[in-house]
């Protein structure tokens, strides 16, 4: 009996001496471990356009059906994404979401990824589900928001998808991706940015 009090009240005696390891949250905030998941970022290039070509893999990827994306035709007027499509409606519904990241995954450009923030609670359920005005990142330094003509793209030579597949095939046309490095920006445009006419198709339904 003396014996078992004796270490009880000694295990307390030196717990009461050790630094705390409690966090004072919400007053105190420790910082996520670098691959920490927190919530999605729909990401730039550093002109303003947007990475997200509208193509739906995060969508078919995600196992919570969390996802909707809508892609829409960027035309010579109107261009927000260097491809021939743009994420027109991209919405994440986080009451779904299970954070597991193969939607970042999927994305061929990096147009998604997931930053470290993870304060999401609020107790309205329609504020969770994230619409693209919230889920796009903030416009880069001197940089111009959505949408941007060709003129203005082409001007800008900028190349948008590096490595091999970045180089223009051989006797294709300068266009946004490619640009023509001594081309002026009233050179035609090539396939990516064909404007594919009027007919939109479905999206697909999930689980077909
Ligand atoms: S993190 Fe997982 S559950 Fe959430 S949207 Fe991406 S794929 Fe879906
Ligand atoms: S975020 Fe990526 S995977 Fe999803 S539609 Fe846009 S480009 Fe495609």
């Amino acid at each position: 009996m003396f014996n078992a009090l004796r270490k009880g009240f000694g295990l307390t005696g030196k717990t009461m001496f050790r630094r705390p390891v409690t966090t004072q949250y919400p007053e105190q905030k420790r910082a996520p471990e670098p691959r920490f998941h927190g919530r999605h970022i729909l990401n730039r290039y550093e002109d303003g356009l947007e990475k997200c070509i509208g193509c739906e893999l995060c969508a078919w990827a995600c196992p919570a059906d969390a996802i909707y994306v809508q892609g829409g035709d960027n035309t010579p007027e109107a261009r927000y994404s260097p491809g021939e499509r743009y994420g027109a409606d991209y919405q994440i519904n986080y009451l779904r979401c299970i954070f597991c990241g193969l939607c970042i995954e999927a994305c061929p450009t990096r147009a998604l990824t997931m930053s470290h923030e993870y304060e999401l609670a609020t107790d309205s359920r329609e504020a969770m589900i994230f619409t693209k005005d919230r889920l796009l990142a903030p416009l880069p330094e001197g940089a111009g928001d959505t949408p941007h003509t060709d003129a203005e793209v082409v001007a800008r030579g900028m190349t948008y998808y590096p490595g091999p597949a970045a180089q223009r095939p051989v006797g294709g046309m300068p266009n946004a991706a490619w640009p023509d490095p001594n081309g002026s920006p009233e050179e035609p445009v090539g396939p990516a940015t064909v404007h594919l006419g009027d007919g939109e198709t479905e999206p697909p339904t999930h689980g077909e």
